[in-house]
């Protein structure tokens, strides 16, 4: 049951979609002074090693955050001439991605990734509130001790309990605003359809809040129905909505010089956001492009970015 760990995919090109998502969220949440409380619903172990024996594993940091960077870097020192909106300069929401990663490491090397608990810890002020769920106990123990390292006291809390769950007894919270970040690993097929039924009834008990949603873009049923179930259920209940999706290159499966079958791995991942803050969708129509620019590896890398309500 407890076969992913996020180790092996810190970095990876879902994480800068994710992460350049939920920091451009928290950034606008967090200029209106009332107490915001953020709910990460699948914490993950809070900070990786880029440099570790599961990240060099895998390889995944590659071809997410290194080649974000170093094609800033090209772009810096030479404009390319197919490279219309990176002549511009890096979108802010990905410049405020970069900075948020570059904050945890030294100017000269790129050694730790922060998972999204660290990420929403350096955002929210003193007043705020973040509740992390994470239910691997290898993960969850390094999380308790990564954040107990904060002396963060009763501002964090983190609980080893299932995040589905666990939901229901932070929302509403007192003062109501709050941001919840549901992120599973879909190792287990219910996990789409456990999404699903979260988003409705947390829409049900606190229709006001701000919720993102990651998905992967894979060939599998689910994973297609989910972001069409809740783009359903938030025009259903009235509610905006902004999608954005990243591709990076072709699902298909291919075959190597021996004859084997060679699989792409995660092609391509996606962001549902109900309740987004009203300067997400223009952050993301800047950022998306360029991501597509600096992360695609085939002619099969695009972009996508829907909105509605
Ligand atoms: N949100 C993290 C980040 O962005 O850095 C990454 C989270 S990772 C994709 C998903 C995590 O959820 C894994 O660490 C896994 O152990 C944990 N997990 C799986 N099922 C869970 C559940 N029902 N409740 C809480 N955590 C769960």
């Amino acid at each position: 049951m407890f076969s992913y760990r996020h180790a092996f995919h810190a970095g990876n090109h879902a994480d800068v979609l994710k992460h350049t998502v939920l920091i451009a969220a928290l950034q606008h949440l967090t200029e209106k002074d009332a107490v915001l409380t953020v709910i990460d619903t699948h914490g993950g172990a809070g900070l990786y090693r880029l440099d570790g024996d599961y990240a060099e594993t895998s390889g995944e940091s590659a071809d997410g955050i290194f080649r974000l960077l170093s094609a800033k870097n090209k772009a810096l020192i030479k404009t390319r001439a197919d490279s219309k909106s990176l002549a511009a300069g890096v979108a802010p929401a990905i410049q405020a991605y970069l900075d948020m990663v570059s904050s945890f490491n030294t100017p000269a090397s790129l050694k730790v990734y922060p998972g999204s608990p660290f990420i929403i810890q350096r955002l929210i002020r003193l007043h705020d509130k973040l509740k992390l769920f994470e239910l691997h106990p290898t993960d969850a123990k390094t999380l308790t001790a990564n954040i107990a390292q904060l002396d963060a006291g009763r501002q964090i809390a983190v609980l080893r309990e299932d995040g589905f769950e666990g939901l229901k007894k932070f929302i509403p919270p007192v003062v109501r605003r709050a941001l919840v970040l549901c992120d599973p690993s879909y190792e287990i097929k219910n996990d789409y359809a456990r999404v699903a039924a979260m988003a409705a009834d947390a829409l049900k008990r606190f229709p006001t809040g701000t919720y993102a949603y990651w998905y992967p873009i894979i060939p599998r049923p689910e994973a297609h129905e989910l972001p069409r179930k809740l783009k359903t259920l938030a025009t259903k209940a009235g509610k905006s909505w902004l999608n954005a999706s990243l591709t990076v290159k072709s699902s298909k499966i291919t075959t190597d010089k021996m004859g084997d079958e060679v699989r792409p791995g995660l092609p391509a991942s996606g962001m549902f956001i109900i309740n987004p803050p009203h300067t997400l969708k223009a952050a993301m129509v800047a950022a998306l492009p360029q991501m597509v620019e600096m992360l695609g590896q085939d002619r099969h890398a695009s972009f996508g970015l829907e909105s509605g309500g």
